[in-house]
């Protein structure tokens, strides 16, 4: 697409999917709702939304939307959120599910007992002068990072926020609170990489 704005997709089959588009807009992207394999092609990037991992995958395994997806999650930068984290995962946990194999991290669904199943927490980051409010939701916890994983933000002892190369994945819903760093990080890292190219230093 021949234009200046970043062009970022969402997967819209289930869940959270206007306040991403409200924070990416916020940012200056231009927003697509992803439903049906073959809107793909020209994303810059795309987001897997929170909301039920199981349902999202449901509508995903047909007519040949998985193969599709697990291709531009191989090549393309991808940010999931919750369900979405769940689903870019290389392993998920209680129970075992398919999943995207585009971070190495090994993840567990729904990993807090009920009374910490939503809550919101006020986290400190590494350079002790961010802070943001997580949002969480049902929420998994990884419980295993490769060496190629670079934590984002921790929560205690749990990365919450990793990143490796050009894809990310939180636990809570960024998109849930009026602060923007974590949509902007993403959206900083595909602009970096145009500008210089991997071989073009
Ligand atoms: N519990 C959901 C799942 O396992 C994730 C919850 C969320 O996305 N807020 O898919």
């Amino acid at each position: 697409m021949a234009d200046d704005c970043l062009h970022i997709g969402i997967l819209a089959l289930q869940g959270n999917v206007i306040a991403h588009a409200s924070h990416l807009q916020a940012l200056g992207a231009r927003v697509h709702e992803i439903r049906r394999p073959g809107q793909l092609n020209d994303l810059d990037g795309l987001i897997l939304p929170g909301g039920e991992s199981t349902t999202m995958l449901h509508f995903l395994q047909q007519d040949g939307f998985w193969a599709e997806l697990q291709h531009f999650a191989s090549h393309k930068p991808c940010f999931g959120t919750c369900a979405g984290a769940i689903l870019l995962a290389r392993e998920v946990q209680n129970p075992a599910q398919i999943s995207l194999g585009a971070l190495d991290i090994t993840i567990e669904r729904n990993a807090w007992g009920s009374q910490r199943e939503s809550r919101i927490r006020s986290i400190a980051l590494a350079d002790d002068i961010h802070t943001l409010e997580a949002v969480y939701i049902r929420a998994p916890r990884i419980i295993r990072t490769g060496s190629a994983v670079e934590i984002m933000a921790m929560d205690q002892n749990d990365p919450i926020w990793v990143r490796q190369g050009l894809s990310m994945a939180t636990t809570f819903h960024p998109e849930l609170t009026a602060d923007l760093q974590v949509h902007a990080e993403f959206l900083r890292g595909i602009r970096s990489q145009m500008s210089s190219p991997p071989g073009h230093p």
